[in-house]
């Protein structure tokens, strides 16, 4: 099994991946804030966390993988939304926590194992506040509980921030309470109305940071081997949860690998709820954009780099999966030696580029399979070019790409597994029954052409309609493409 390497934030390097028990891989992704509908940057590092999940899944097993990925469902902006239109805060969060499900799920991002919302381990909050207290890293003020950064000497250590840079980027509102403007809220309090639990401390709710330090605590250890998100989470976010997990564990470290992806852009700001320059996933499905066309898009820049949302890369995305479509639909023709060894690097991590284990080197892979698809032309050949075009069609599966339709014409070779991502069941043998069957209704629609029974080729064609399928006849033949 070739190395995987992943860019670890808190090293600022590649690494080889250890995982604590390669057995049972946890992986922590922070999720949405569920207020409003997720716009496309949110769903980047859903696309991206996905990905590798089912690359890991694929190295080390369906099961080794335990996978989180929480609903924040207490916050200071749900409560807002919540008195703005009068209804309550678990009115708003069940709704757009519906509508991300929903979104993600089109966009092929496969549900996590664990999905835990944070109003449901509020005790687990509450016990990791008093464990802090004890400790005397964390202070109670004026009815707030605070985490007091002075006390660990490794603060920063994530971000690589100064002092001062982190009270500037924290821009943290300097309350009187506090005895140090960068010390963090645990716990505050509620008024009457507002959402609230019983604590020590008196009635409040928890701070935002505390929340994934708890319930990765309770569900998953106090070390994961992988914790996610956007770079913006990178500071404070993270940097707060990795403070106080390692003060009340005595020093273990939250995670092993911090993993954050760049950020999507839309002219020359990053794409921001508050900046107001978003298009939500909701939008762009509207629009008629399919799923695996949005997740070619937001896959298309490598996931630590910026990407650039616009019309051009859409149009581009869709362009290339229709191509793929189309040429894997003819792949009886390939030219071998070109498309091995192109593909070889896919999954790999040799000296030279590689894919998908050179820390998810996704663009490498695309632009692998875009040429390799390319040299497969008019050639007679057999096995090879199977295992050739069942490596290209599990680099695009791995992706989470081409996998609807591949359900769809591949459903009863596919059967055995349907619901596990990764390389079950034999790409190659399903392409060669999808082509077996475009073969047979394309000689029978072109016969029915040839005897002018036009009724029967417009039947066949409008049958394949019915399933996505364009028919195209062209000077060298018929193809067919997704509509
Ligand atoms: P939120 O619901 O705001 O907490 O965001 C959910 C996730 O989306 C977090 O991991 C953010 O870092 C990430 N995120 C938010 N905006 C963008 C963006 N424009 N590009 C990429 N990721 C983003
Ligand atoms: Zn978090």
């Amino acid at each position: 099994m070739s190395a995987l390497r992943l860019y670890n934030t808190r090293t600022r390097r590649k690494e080889i991946f250890v995982p604590g028990d390669p057995g049972r891989i946890t992986m922590y992704v922070c999720g949405p804030t569920v207020y409003s509908r997720a716009h496309i940057g949110n769903a980047r590092p859903a696309v991206v966390f996905d990905v590798l999940a089912r690359l890991l899944r694929h190295l080390y097993g369906a099961d080794a993988l335990v996978y989180a990925r929480n609903i924040t469902d207490i916050d200071d902006k749900i409560m807002a939304a919540a008195v703005a239109e009068g209804v309550s805060t678990d009115e708003i969060a069940a709704r757009f926590e519906r509508h991300y499900v929903e979104d993600m799920g089109a966009l092929g991002v496969a549900p996590p194992d664990l999905a835990p919302h944070a109003t449901h381990h509020v005790p687990g909050m509450i016990a990791l506040i008093g464990a802090l207290i004890d400790r005397g890293v964390a202070y109670v003020a004026d009815g707030h509980v605070l985490f007091s950064v002075a006390a660990d000497p490794d603060y920063g250590s994530l971000s690589g921030r100064d002092r001062a840079a982190m009270l500037a980027g924290a821009r943290v509102e300097v309350a009187t309470y506090k005895r140090d403007g960068a010390d963090f809220v645990l716990w505050k309090p509620s008024v009457a109305g507002q959402p609230r639990w019983e604590s020590p401390w008196g009635f409040g709710r928890p701070g935002w940071h505390i929340e994934c330090s708890a319930m990765i605590r309770e569900l998953l250890g106090e070390t994961v081997d992988i914790h996610g998100g956007g770079q913006d989470l990178i500071f404070p976010h993270h940097e707060n949860e990795a403070a106080q997990s390692r003060c009340a564990s005595g020093g273990a470290e939250l995670a092993r690998v911090w993993m954050h992806n760049g950020f999507l852009s839309m002219g020359a700001d990053k794409m921001s709820k508050s900046l107001g320059n978003v298009v939500s996933v909701g939008e762009l499905l509207e629009q008629g954009w399919d799923g695996e066309v949005l997740r070619l898009a937001l896959l298309s820049a490598h996931y630590r780099q910026p990407l650039e949302w616009s019309q051009e890369l859409l149009e581009q995305s869709k362009s290339r999966i229709d191509r793929w479509y189309r040429q894997l639909s003819s792949y009886a023709d390939v030219a071998l030696d070109e498309a091995r060894s192109s593909l070889s690097g896919i999954f790999s991590n040799g000296e030279s580029p590689a894919g998908y284990c050179n820390d998810l080197d996704l663009p490498w892979v695309v632009a692998t399979v875009d040429a390799a698809l390319s040299y497969w032309k008019s050639r007679e050949d057999c096995d090879a070019k199977r295992s050739d075009l069942s490596m290209a069609a599990s680099a695009l599966r791995l992706m989470g790409l081409l996998t609807k339709t591949a359900e769809r014409w591949f459903e009863p070779v596919l059967r055995p597994k349907p619901a596990t991502f990764g390389l079950q069941g034999s790409p190659g043998e399903l392409i060669s029954e999808m082509e077996m069957r475009l073969h047979t209704l394309r000689d029978t629609r072109n016969a029915a052409r040839a005897a002018r029974d036009f009724a029967t080729a417009d039947r066949i064609r409008a049958e394949l309609e019915a399933e996505g399928i364009l028919l195209e006849d062209g000077p060298t033949g018929t193809t067919w493409r997704r509509a």
